[in-house]
């Protein structure tokens, strides 16, 4: 098992919306608009009050920014709140500026979740779908970065649900460039 001090990191190929947690985040659009990928499963999943809830964000506050993350409730997943993160489209902003705004939506949603009494969270792999971020690149960001939240903002267990056996081969090999040095 791997700690980032008191916090389990667990590592798992899976369906992010089978997950019981008390956050689940989504690989969400700006717009909070819904689409395909894990956007699409979620919503799906958890009924029409999550977009109900984005619909109202949307009008009061135009969105999302991208880097950032918002928060409505589950439905019917079995989690207490979906953190909605809205990562960069690779290849818009220069790489650097890119891998900024990913680990930006790491760190928010870890905060959102505290903010919110979560103790546990669940992330999909951020912009590495249609968004195109080099998955490779991506999964020591999203580790770096929540190991370092996890100083501010204490969580139970953090959960990476990697849809197929190649991400989560691609998230071991990173992790595994963290084991024991927590
Ligand atoms: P983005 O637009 O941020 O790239 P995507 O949804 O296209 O988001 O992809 C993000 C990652 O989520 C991809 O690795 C994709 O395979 C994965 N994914 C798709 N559906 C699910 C799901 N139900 N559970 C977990 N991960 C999923």
């Amino acid at each position: 098992m791997v700690t980032f001090g008191a916090t389990k990191v667990t590592l798992l190929q899976g369906d992010i919306t089978k997950q019981s947690v008390d956050a689940i985040v989504n690989a969400a659009n700006s717009a909070l608009a819904g689409g395909g990928g894990v956007d699409g499963a979620i919503h799906r999943a958890g009924g029409p009050s999550i977009m109900r809830e984005c619909d109202r964000i949307r009008a009061e506050r135009g969105g999302c920014a991208t880097g950032s993350a918002v928060t409505t409730g589950a439905g019917e997943l079995d989690a207490k709140h979906v953190i909605h993160g809205v990562g960069p489209i690779w290849g818009q902003a220069s790489p650097e500026e890119s891998d900024r705004l990913l680990a930006g939506v790491y760190a928010t949603s870890l905060r959102l979740a505290h903010e919110h009494g979560c103790k546990s969270i669940a992330f999909p792999s951020i912009s590495t779908g249609v968004y195109g971020f080099p998955i490779e690149r991506a999964a020591p960001i999203a580790l770096a970065t929540v190991r370092q939240t996890l100083d501010d903002f204490l969580m139970d267990e953090v959960r990476f649900v990697l849809f197929s056996a190649g991400d989560l081969a691609v998230y071991e090999s990173a992790l595994s460039a963290f084991a024991g040095s927590s």
